[in-house]
């Protein structure tokens, strides 16, 4: 069966035939490729279509698909039994690494998922703060629990309602919403809530575009939270491990009071974590009174995969990856201003790139209106070359180390074939 057929058949048994709901590519003219296998920085699909992957699992992979060290330690740990459900020393070693490395995380909690690092880590500075509510912004994503599909309302500056059918309004009060950027709306929500236990923002939000934000903003945020005995949580599920080793608290010299993980930490197994000051994570059970668990947490083969990737993450490393996207950035803007396109940039950060018709927006509401009308057809330009993007105007791409020169070359002769 083709990917055509394919996806008639998913769509038979599962909710829009996918998983999770961006690779269903609703909204494009075309159908979901399904894909069967992956190397490097090729994936493929069920008809044996290869293209150059830029969504690369959406950020996880910043290896490149199936690494051999990563996969070689992976079977390693299968030989051993791939659940215990009991203390093991495999996760030992992925958080003390990851606690020598980073000198702001002195302790870490692993899961399952970047949600669920999220999830935790609202009770958490719940639990730590005594307050109930919590401050987001919008443009940031920070998983699919209740409390953050929340988008900001029609009333009150702050105040939000539920983005999705199924979330409670008493839910939606507890979550209050602003506009990136702008400090006087935070300083005026803090003063008209005094019940906030924390900020949550992904340091370099990545989620709705590429919005980066400046380093006065940041450390703005960190005041605030410090004057109000509010919580900083930075949500680097994306940016951590990928800006640098240390993510984007590393970058700005913030140090937030507790930092999520997800996608690289895993090397593409299904980890997240919650992480920071031992004070603050001792409050976590069975230390603490803020209840957590997980039936398949800390799985090993997933530990041993997450330090098999970490280990492979020096400055060398960094400075290589970042000259991997410079050229693979350049390449992509010398063949936007030739082609139809040539109203397109590229906002970069580190390996991270979004491709955005006008200019660089630095907040949600600044994104052209006809972003998705326009990415469809670029989306669907460079897929018939054999160039394979996030499938929405909103997700970013991403860049690993497998990404090279042979790569580029190999990108440019698709590009202007
Ligand atoms: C991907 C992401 C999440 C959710 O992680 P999942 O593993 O998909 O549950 C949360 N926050 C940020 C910043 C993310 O990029």
């Amino acid at each position: 069966m083709n990917s055509e057929q394919l996806f008639e058949k998913a769509k038979e048994y599962t909710p829009g035939g996918v998983h999770s709901p961006v690779r269903s590519f609703k909204g494009l003219h075309t159908t979901p490729r399904f894909m069967k296998k992956a190397n490097g920085a090729f994936i493929t699909d069920e008809e044996d279509k290869e293209y150059i992957d830029f969504c690369m699992s959406f950020g996880p992979l910043i290896l490149g698909h199936k690494n051999q060290a990563v996969l070689e330690k992976a079977k390693e740990a299968m030989e051993n039994g791939w659940s215990f459900g009991a203390a093991e020393k495999y996760s030992l070693e992925l958080a003390q690494y990851i606690v020598d490395r980073i000198d702001h995380i002195e302790k870490v909690r692993f899961m399952n998922s970047g949600t669920e690092a999220v999830m935790t880590a609202i009770r958490l500075a719940r639990g730590a703060t005594g307050k109930n509510k919590i401050l987001k912004f919008n443009g940031c994503y920070h998983g699919h629990m209740d409390q953050m599909l929340i988008k900001a309302g029609s009333g009150l500056a702050g105040e939000a309602e539920a983005s999705s059918k199924g979330v409670t309004p008493s839910t939606a009060e507890d979550t209050l919403v602003c506009e990136l950027g702008d400090l006087e709306e935070v300083k005026n929500i803090f003063k008209n809530h005094s019940d906030i236990a924390a900020i949550f923002i992904e340091p370099l939000p990545a989620n709705n575009g590429l919005l980066p934000q400046s380093l006065e903003y940041l450390k703005g945020l960190r005041q605030i939270c410090d004057e109000h005995n509010a919580l900083l949580v930075f949500d680097e599920v994306i940016s951590g491990f990928r800006t640098s080793f240390g993510g984007m608290a590393q970058d700005t010299g913030i140090t937030p009071d507790i930092v999520t993980y997800g996608k690289v930490i895993g090397g593409g197994f299904p980890v997240g974590a919650v992480a920071g000051k031992k004070e603050v994570m001792d409050l976590l059970a069975p230390v603490g009174g803020v209840y957590q668990a997980g039936t398949l947490s800390a799985n090993p083969v997933a530990m041993v995969a997450g330090l098999a990737t970490l280990k492979q993450l020096d400055d060398n490393f960094y400075a290589n990856l970042k000259k991997n996207t410079d050229s693979i950035v350049g390449i992509f803007n010398e063949w936007f201003a030739q082609s139809e396109f040539s109203d397109y940039k590229i906002v970069q950060q580190a390996s991270l790139f979004w491709m955005v018709p006008g200019g660089a927006p630095s907040n949600a509401s600044q994104i052209p209106a006809n972003l998705l009308e326009r990415f469809n057809r670029l989306f669907e330009v460079l897929l018939n070359k054999g160039i394979y993007l996030s499938p929405n105007g909103y997700e970013i791409g991403f860049v690993s180390a497998a990404h090279n020169e042979s790569v580029q070359e190999e990108l440019k002769q698709r590009l202007w074939s």
